[in-house]
């Protein structure tokens, strides 16, 4: 099966074709269809002082569960996760606006160099994207873990900025994750609405070589688009991705350097004052991340 030392092909009988996978979920889901632009978010698409957000979430409805980035030390409960591990990345970190030197300091990405981090983008409210991922990550570790999942943050702002695009793909190889998420939101102009997700193309190059995990992040990534569209309601994007709410990257770091299956997922656009209202709404959280638990958990279970 695709990628190294993950569990054996068992697990999986057929990639699901993105349509399919969007179409077998969406079915009850108004408004599936539309598309969006890429990047390790804000990056794409910089804005003037993008990040210079407050910190807390306007709306409070559902508190996020919060923790450690570190593997839960409670025992997990068992579950159709149980013996999985996941690795999800929180994008950005609230402490990279006040270290620019430190993120703009260029990694290798295999096929090139990069700034190590970004600072993210935020809604014109200033709800700072690197506070959206965090909350979102947080809610999906707490569904995954009740599914029995042993669950990795790759930050859990328990540092001052990063990490660094290239060590946030080694956490997910070392931890010989079956699969990790990266969790974004987009900066976009407004009217570009809906959500993506990215998928790693083939590249082959320095540190880089994403042979063995193209196809199963292929699987991955249409199993959670399929279910991110059915919880959230949210469409594809209406920018990228020709409605399928899926696009396939060579110039991000976090996939090239993954020897793991990994997608990224740009949940919405934080400029538009429509996503605005779902993004900085709790509640939207909450489905979001169980759209993407949702996914992660049919891509396991296959
Ligand atoms: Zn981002």
């Amino acid at each position: 099966m695709p990628y190294d030392d993950s569990p054996p092909p068992t697990r999986r009988a057929r990639p699901l074709s993105v349509a399919a996978a969007l179409a077998a979920v969406c079915l009850t889901a108004a408004g599936c269809g539309g598309g969006q632009e890429p990047g390790e978010a804000g990056a794409a698409s910089p804005r003037p002082g993008g990040d210079a957000a407050t910190s807390t979430a306007p709306t409070g409805e559902q508190p996020e569960p919060t923790a450690s980035a570190s593997p839960s030390a409670k025992p997990l409960p068992k579950g159709p996760l149980t013996g999985r591990t996941v690795v999800i990345d929180p994008g950005h970190n609230p402490g990279n606006r006040d270290h620019t030197r430190e993120i703009n300091r260029q990694v290798d990405i295999g096929t090139g160099r990069k700034e190590c981090d970004t600072t993210g983008t935020a809604t014109n409210d200033g709800y700072a994207e690197a506070r959206f991922t965090l909350d979102v990550s947080h809610r999906l570790r707490a569904l995954l873990e009740a599914e029995g999942a042993r669950v990795r943050l790759t930050h859990d702002a328990d540092r001052p900025f990063g990490p660094c695009i290239d060590e946030r793909a080694r956490i997910g190889n070392e931890a010989k994750a079956d699969a990790v998420v990266s969790v974004h939101a987009d900066g976009s102009a407004v009217g570009n609405r809906g959500f993506h997700v990215i998928l790693p193309a083939g590249v082959k190059g320095g540190g880089a070589d994403t042979s063995k995990i193209v196809k199963s992040s292929a699987d991955l990534g249409a199993r959670i688009a399929g279910h991110f569209a059915r919880t959230t309601g949210s469409a594809p994007s209406n920018y990228i991705g020709g409605n399928t709410g899926l696009n396939t990257r060579d110039d991000l770091g976090g996939l090239n350097l993954s020897t793991v299956p990994k997608v990224f997922v740009e949940c919405g656009n934080m400029r538009d004052p429509k996503d605005a209202a779902l993004l900085t709404s709790a509640s939207w959280r909450q489905k979001a991340a169980q759209g993407l638990a949702d996914g992660i958990t049919s891509y396991l279970k296959g």
